[in-house]
């Protein structure tokens, strides 16, 4: 079978997922079983990714869980945080080195996850005065990032009347991505809930150039810090 994602791929998966916000949670009750939510999220089949968790498994990365769910080991933590860090570092080469946008970084980052070793990225690190977050406001130090969390919530859990200030973007589905650079929903940009209304599908939000609705979907990749 040919793999698409590789180990270190998933290893990213797993974190968002063990150390959740917003759309990484895990759905409540009746919910499926991690290697389903994993699959999700990487756009592959339930059987690729429950053979590719047999391998992290066989490689000490991750545990099983009592619901079969997949929990990073210690080295599996300490890899996973290696590899988010790195994708972080890695998209301000390119956007402040490179001059690419925010979004075109992102995909451009995943190509380039293998390019370099530990010690190239501490010195690309270094070279860039260690930047705190990547271009889509995730910070670059794992610690600080679960720590942050706490203070974070989906926008798309406000009520009308709220205020808040765009932190982090979800970076996971590509054309989510790039919609938020066209509308110019990027990390620092406040803004203020006029309506939400998630039964009627109705979400819409004032920014300093006017009102514009947003999907739920959408809502749900913005994490905001509310005022
Ligand atoms: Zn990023």
């Amino acid at each position: 079978m040919a793999e698409r994602h590789s180990v270190d791929e998933y290893l990213e998966t797993i974190y968002f997922l063990a150390f959740p916000i917003g759309e990484y949670t895990p759905k409540g009750a009746g919910s499926p079983p991690l290697a389903s939510r994993v699959a999700e999220m990487l756009g592959v089949s339930r059987a690729s990714a429950g053979e590719m968790l047999k391998r992290l498994e066989a490689e000490g990365l991750i545990e099983r869980g009592a619901k079969k769910e997949a929990l990073l080991t210690t080295t599996g933590r300490a890899r996973a945080e290696r590899v988010v860090r790195k994708h972080r570092i890695i998209e301000r080469l390119l956007t402040d080195f490179m001059g690419y946008t925010g979004y075109e970084s992102h995909e451009r980052a995943d190509a380039l996850g293998d390019t370099f070793t530990d010690e190239m990225v501490e010195r690309i690190d270094e070279k860039l005065g260690h930047p705190q977050r990547c271009p889509h406001g995730w910070p670059v130090d794992p610690e600080f990032e679960q720590k942050e969390n706490a203070e974070l919530a989906p926008l798309a859990t406000l009520r009308a009347g709220e205020r808040a200030t765009i932190v982090r973007l979800a970076e996971h589905d590509g054309d989510l991505l790039h919609w938020f650079y066209d509308q110019g929903l990027v990390p620092g940009r406040e803004l203020e809930v006029r309506r939400a209304d998630s039964a009627a599908d109705q979400f819409t939000v004032t920014t300093d150039d006017g009102e514009r609705a947003i999907s739920e979907k959408a809502a749900a990749g913005l994490f905001v810090r509310p005022a």
